[in-house]
This record gives C-alpha cells, sequence and structure tokens, in this order.
C-alpha cells in the first residue's frame, strides 16, 4: 500500500534514542489533529512477550515462530496507539530494563518489521496519522511528503533519558538500530533535519507546523 492510495497523510517522524520525538510526535498530533502512532512501542510490546514466553531474544528463528502463532491487535485510543497480544496489553512493562536492553537485537529480526510494518501501514488505512519510529520515512511510508529527523547531543539526549529516571544504554541502541541490516536508523534522502538540542517541544512542534504548511497540507 501507498501512502497515496491510502488517501490519508502520513507524518514521518524519525530519529535516534532520546531525541524528543516522542514528545514532539504526540503534540504535533494533537495540534493537528491527526492520531499519533509510537512505533517503538510496538517493538517493545513484541520484546516484552518473546521475554516472557522464554524465546532467546538472538534467536530469530523461534521469535518468528512465536509472533507467527500469536494474535496480535493494534488499536487506537485517541492519544496513541495500544498493542495487545494474545490478548495482553504490555504498556505497563514496555520501558523495564530488560526490554529497553533486547530491544533492539528483536528488532534486528526480519519477520518481526515485517509484522508490525504491516499492522503500521494498517493504522493510515484509516486515519490520518504521525508516527514516529526509525525507519518511518525511509521504509514504512516512503511516499509521504511529510517526512522529518529529529536529532540531539549524545549528551543532552542522555541527561533526557536520566531526567525520566530510567536506564537505558541509549548509545549502544543506537549503534545496533543504525547497523542492522534490516531497514536500519538512516536520515531519509528528503526528510527535513531538526536538532531538538536547544528547542523546546512547542519550538520544535512549530518548525514541523510550518513546514507542513510550506509542503501545502492544510491544517485546521
Ligand atoms: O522509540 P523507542 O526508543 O522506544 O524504540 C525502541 C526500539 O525499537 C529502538 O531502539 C529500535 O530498536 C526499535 N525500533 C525500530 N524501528 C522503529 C521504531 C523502533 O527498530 N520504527
Amino acid at each position: 500500500m501507498s501512502v497515496r492510495e491510502s488517501a490519508h497523510r502520513v507524518v514521518a517522524i524519525d530519529g535516534p534514542a532520546a531525541s524528543g520525538k516522542s514528545s514532539v510526535a504526540r503534540a504535533l498530533a494533537r495540534q493537528i489533529g491527526f492520531e499519533y502512532v509510537n512505533s517503538g512501542a510496538m517493538y517493545r510490546a513484541v520484546t516484552w512477550h518473546v521475554l516472557e514466553k522464554k524465546v532467546p531474544p538472538g534467536d530469530g528463528v523461534a521469535i518468528a515462530q512465536l509472533l507467527d502463532a500469536a494474535r496480535i491487535d493494534c488499536t487506537l485510543d485517541g492519544d496513541g496507539s495500544r498493542i495487545l497480544i494474545d490478548g495482553v496489553d504490555p504498556t505497563l512493562h514496555l520501558r523495564d530494563d530488560r526490554v529497553n536492553e533486547e530491544v533492539s537485537l528483536v528488532s534486528s529480526v526480519p519477520r518481526v518489521r515485517e509484522i508490525l510494518v504491516e499492522k503500521m501501514r494498517g493504522f493510515a488505512r484509516a486515519h490520518d496519522i504521525v508516527m514516529e519510529g526509525r525507519d518511518i520515512g525511509s521504509v514504512v511510508f516512503p511516499e509521504t511528503p511529510y517526512k522529518f529527523y529529529i536529532d540531539a547531543s549524545p549528551e543532552v539526549r542522555l541527561r533526557r533519558r536520566q531526567a525520566q529516571g530510567q536506564r537505558d544504554q541509549i548509545a549502544a541502541r543506537d549503534r545496533a538500530d543504525s547497523s542492522r541490516r534490516a531497514s536500519p536508523l538512516i536520515i531519509a534522502e528528503d526528510a527535513h533535519v531538526i536538532d531538538s538540542s536547544n528547542l523546546t517541544i512547542e519550538g520544535v512542534v512549530g518548525e514541523i507546523v510550518g513546514r507542513l504548511k510550506m509542503k501545502g497540507m492544510e491544517i485546521r
């Protein structure tokens, strides 16, 4: 499916860990009246399921089998996306240390990406969406004209995570996410890059809205 076929609009926001993209994507979606989808939460949910089922996070074959046998339901609840796996909602566990530690490895399994990308495209069949992640502009919705890449200096990103009280090896995750073979984190050729190190959330959202208008998007 392409964005053109779907007739729904997609704003793609990619960037490394703790770049501020979740806060920006959520605030932007609210401001322009689009649904907000956090694709990282989907990879985290699947990682949690893999760990719960005691499947080794490095065993791609077993992970693919586990997920092919699972029922994965993705819905929107007005303030983001939800994912239920075999009827269980792992929302409260998405930021667990063990999920932070293994999510990059599980996300590198091609079948995991195939399954979740299909779900992501499903959201855009029915809604205008703001979706954040690592490969949204490059792989999931390459045809959308609305692509942004949000970055921040490593020091600022580390400080943001610490302020959230999380133990998260963001440098290691970024290395893994950027070097994997399947859909690595890259800056899409036609993405507009914003360095959020010295900007507020409102500042970044303002810049994006300005750019969307410049590109002809009608914003209510
Ligand atoms: O965005 P967040 O940091 O919560 O994402 C968690 C992990 O999920 C990333 O480190 C990455 O391994 C994976 N991810 C991905 N592709 C996306 C979004 C997230 O591989 N589009």
